[in-house]
């Protein structure tokens, strides 16, 4: 079936959808996105998603593609025109169309635009069994607080991943786990979630934060401060978040099984806790 995307003020098929080459997003990476769980046809942590995207947009000096009110509209419409049940929104903010030239063009306007993706997030058959990760250098740029589109690094790192048959890559950095390509990387030792603190070095993840709400609610202990990979090989649970995983467990790291390779009680119990508040949402 052809999706119903937006572009730049409107709603049309995809196969109608055009950006120009000229877009600052095409020819620098200079833009920025978020991506959005939909679950039961509702937007899932919404709220976040936008205060990152106002963050994002900040640090890059790139200006609001439109109010916050439309850009609520344009995610509940994609929800609505393609009958999106359970899935993700895209949505992605560039500096616009203007010459090639490095610096800031001087009337370019944001272009905007959104598209829905359906997938399983409730119901993941990677959740029950649970994910293989391996390690690999963290070769990105300074700045992994911004949600940029530019994602070649992350893209080598899946890749490697998944050609040593592994679902995700933790990134290794001066001797210290920052994160997955595409989520946030944590441990359990000793009844203990263990995650980097927030830094320059890794996204703040959305679901990292809903998670720590729901530790702190239901009393599981969260310490906050990098681990080293061979730390993780001894942890007794190892789990990644992300907005289109939730929280997703980890059974092997670079070939050697976690926490016997099963799933392990506290990363079952938080993800139990993220699908019911998701499911209400
Ligand atoms: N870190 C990185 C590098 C990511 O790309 C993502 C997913 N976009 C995350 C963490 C997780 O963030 P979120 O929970 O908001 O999806």
């Amino acid at each position: 079936m052809s999706r119903i995307v937006f572009v730049n003020g409107a709603f049309v098929p995809e196969a109608d959808a055009k950006i120009s080459i000229f877009d600052r997003g095409f020819l620098f990476a200079d833009g920025v996105y978020e991506v959005t769980p939909v679950v039961n046809g509702r937007l899932v942590d919404y709220d976040a998603h936008m205060e990152r995207l106002d963050r994002s947009l900040k640090e890059l000096r790139m200006a609001a593609p439109c109010p916050a009110a439309e850009m609520r509209t344009m995610h509940e419409e994609l929800v609505k025109r393609n009958r999106l049940g359970e899935g993700i929104i895209y949505m992605q903010v560039t500096r616009g169309v203007a010459d090639r030239q490095f610096n800031f063009p001087k009337d370019a306007r944001s272009s905007l635009v959104g598209f829905t993706q359906t997938m399983a997030l409730i119901d993941n058959p990677n959740a029950r069994t649970g994910v293989k990760v391996v390690t690999t250098p963290d070769i990105r740029w300074l700045r992994r607080d911004i949600k940029s589109v530019m994602l070649l690094a992350p893209v080598l790192g899946k890749q490697e991943a998944y050609e040593k048959g592994a679902a995700e890559g933790w990134m290794v950095e001066d001797g210290f786990v920052t994160e997955g390509t595409s989520s946030n990387a944590y441990i359990v030792k000793d009844n203990t979630i263990i995650t980097r603190p927030l830094s320059n070095r890794i996204l703040a993840g959305c679901t990292r934060k809903a998670l720590f709400r729901l530790a702190r609610e239901h009393g599981v202990r969260i310490e906050e401060r990098a681990f080293t990979p061979e730390e993780a090989l001894a942890a007794d649970e190892a789990f990644l978040t992300s907005a289109s995983q939730f929280v997703m467990p980890i059974v092997e790291i670079d070939g050697q099984r976690i926490g016997g390779g099963q799933p392990g009680p506290i990363t079952r119990r938080m993800r139990e806790f993220f699908l019911q508040e998701a499911q209400k949402a």
